[in-house]
């Protein structure tokens, strides 16, 4: 079930380059003309060629917010448009009147432009609204009617839904097939004009009822619905139907690679129908030439495979039962898989960008191991943040030989394979916070750390020798009591003249930064939040909510190394021996910074 990451792994293949490649090496779009915005194929017409090499987009609907499996789209669409000199347009899905909400419209943008990706440039701004083109669809349905491509269908949606067939069934003509276009087109303007109520007719497409691909017996294409949309208000009362509006909206925009998930493989018939009978010309009975709506090449419709993770769910449905039961805080709660929860976490965009290039794309479905992200967002993170200390349990440690009240300045890099970061100072002092299991007074075998008679280095500052501890009335460790070594202070001639194994990072008492953390770790606790497991019993069924892990959060206090106090809201850090932490952006205050745990330095997870 699980796929292993491969550290080395080339660039994964990606089945829809090669069709690029293809594609522009015959030149199939040089013709394409581009009037600076969407446009039929009349807007287009005089306008200059199309500068754009290929034209890909971002379909949402704004109905949510985005998650992981969106990003491997936004990375696969504009990181595509990036590569071929092309360009990828952001276009919100508001086709359906209901669902809708600027809020949403809102996070999209946020999280597009988070994963640092842009629809704009100084020539284009390719953020459309699919309701933007209703003018169109609603002439382009009506030009539908007139060729005789379409018909106004009055019976019950029941009655659509029995004549429709099944697989193994051919299905039956409506009695209203044979309509006039005269008769149909007044139908059509009717419900327009709001003279029908919701669920009397439909209009529906004229194509074949015994065709073996049910999307192609007579789709429904547009419907009555007197509903608020949240952008037309309540200029409409016909919405049109997906699978009618987004080939429409793929070719106004010029789109080349319409690029889309494995469950509408069985539609692109019906896409490439529906294009090429609003692109041909036809000659009406009274000789009028009508038609040549589109231009050519039309877009090209491509499917790809989900992206479906381990530990993780990526249903709409399940998230907003999550958020809406308090499971969690709220969309942006760092453990949910939303992008505005990922931001909050403390992952990097470029952690997704690696992802989605490792995972690559293709046709087959497949489920990709929780691990292979985390390791994409620790390979993103160990790059890009600067290192800081902190003791996420502290326990005191007390220099006996060390002058009380003396404070002195050590020195430590900001990142220890970029030296182009600079360094800091950490203060240092008598008393020191250091990691409670970083201490043993009865060490087990191979134990490096502080036991009594044993030498480590404090990093970046002195190699001690630990002489005992102090413990309180039940034998709890309360302090541990070390001398330090004056010769041997990193970076001084002569520090490393005493040879030590451990290496223990710590925080001046005096000086720390107190401080709330949140480790954050998998939501779930299983790799199939909700599935049957090995060994249940017949019929017996889950509940993914059963399958939460309990410890996905838990709130520590910290001690901090005094520059953290100053840290910025999003500043993401690699704490050292921990993992990759960032400055909270909605309950950080100014001065008082609370870290949220990215990921772990190393993986718990795949024991052994
Ligand atoms: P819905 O079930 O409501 O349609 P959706 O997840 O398909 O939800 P959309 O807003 O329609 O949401 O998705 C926008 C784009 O993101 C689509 O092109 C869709 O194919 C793509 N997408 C959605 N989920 C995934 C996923 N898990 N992996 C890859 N791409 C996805
Ligand atoms: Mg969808």
């Amino acid at each position: 079930m699980s796929t292993t990451p491969n550290e080395n792994a080339a660039p994964a293949s990606n089945f829809i380059r090669n069709i690029i490649d293809a594609d522009l090496a015959a030149d199939k779009f040089a013709q394409r003309r581009w009037r600076g915005q969407p446009g039929a194929a009349a807007d287009h017409g005089a306008a200059p060629l199309d500068p754009a090499r290929i034209r890909t987009r971002f379909p949402p609907e704004p109905n949510g917010y985005l998650h992981y499996g969106h990003a491997k789209s936004i990375c696969l669409n504009f990181g595509l448009a990036e590569q071929y000199g092309g360009r990828c347009h952001l276009r919100f899905d508001d086709t359906n009147p209901e669902k809708e909400d600027q809020e949403f419209v809102d996070s999209i943008i946020d999280a597009v432009r988070w994963l640092g990706f842009s629809w704009q440039d100084d020539k284009e701004d390719n953020l459309y609204h699919a309701s933007d083109y209703f003018p169109w669809m609603v002439a382009f349905a009506e030009h539908l009617i007139v060729t005789g491509n379409a018909y106004v269908d009055s019976q019950s949606a029941e009655e659509i839904r029995a004549g429709r067939g099944t697989l193994t069934q051919a299905g039956v003509d409506s009695p209203y097939r044979t309509r006039s276009a005269e008769e149909n087109l007044d139908l059509f303007k009717r419900m327009q004009a709001g003279e029908f109520a919701d669920g009397t007719h439909v209009l529906r497409a004229k194509i074949d009822m015994s065709a073996p691909n049910i999307n192609l017996r007579d789709p429904l294409i547009y419907r009555i619905r007197h509903a608020e949309h949240h952008r037309a208000g309540n200029r409409y009362c016909v919405y049109p139907l997906y699978t009618f509006a987004h080939p429409i909206e793929d070719a106004l925009e010029n789109i080349t690679h319409s690029i889309c998930t494995l469950e509408f493989e069985d539609q692109r018939p019906f896409y490439d129908w529906l294009l090429e009978r609003l692109a041909e010309t036809t000659t009406l009975a009274d000789g009028r030439v009508v038609g040549g709506l589109l231009q050519r090449p039309l877009p090209q419709q491509i499917e790809f495979s989900r992206l479906n993770l381990t530990y993780v769910v990526l249903s709409k449905r399940k998230l907003i039962q999550l958020v809406d039961e308090g499971h969690v805080d709220g969309w942006d709660d760092p453990r949910l898989p939303t992008l505005a929860g990922a931001r909050r976490r403390g992952y990097s965009p470029e952690g997704f960008r690696l992802f989605a290039e490792r995972i690559g794309v293709s046709k087959s479905d497949s489920l990709i191991d929780f691990t292979l992200l985390e390791d994409c967002q620790r390979e993103a993170l160990n790059e890009s943040a600067e290192r800081r200390i902190a003791v996420l349990d502290p326990l005191k440690l007390i220099i006996t030989n060390y002058p009380e009240g003396q404070r002195e300045d050590c020195s430590a890099p900001n990142h220890p394979q970029k030296p182009e970061l600079g360094s800091r100072t950490i203060p240092f002092g008598r008393e020191l916070w250091i990691e409670r299991e970083d201490f043993m007074e009865v060490p087990s075998k191979g134990y490096r750390r502080l036991f009594p008679g044993n030498l480590v280095r404090l990093r970046y500052g002195y190699v001690v020798r630990c002489t005992g501890c102090e413990k309180d009335a039940d034998g709890k460790v309360t302090a541990v009591l070390c001398e330090y070594l004056p010769e041997t202070k990193s970076g001084t001639p002569g520090a490393d003249s005493v040879k030590v194994k451990g290496n223990l990072h710590w925080v001046s008492v005096a000086d720390a930064y107190t401080c709330e953390i949140r480790l954050y770790d998998r939501l779930f606790a299983v790799p199939a939040p909700g599935a049957r497991r090995e060994g249940d019993a017949e019929g017996l069924e889950r509940n993914f909510l059963d399958d939460i892990n309990p410890n996905s959060r838990v709130t520590i206090t910290a001690q901090l190394e005094p520059a953290l106090k100053d840290a910025a809201p999003e500043a993401r850090f690699q704490f050292e021996r921990h993992g990759y932490f960032v400055a909270d952006r909605v309950d950080s205050r100014p001065g008082a910074p609370v870290f949220n745990r990215a990921v772990t330095l190393k993986d718990s997870w795949n024991k052994g």
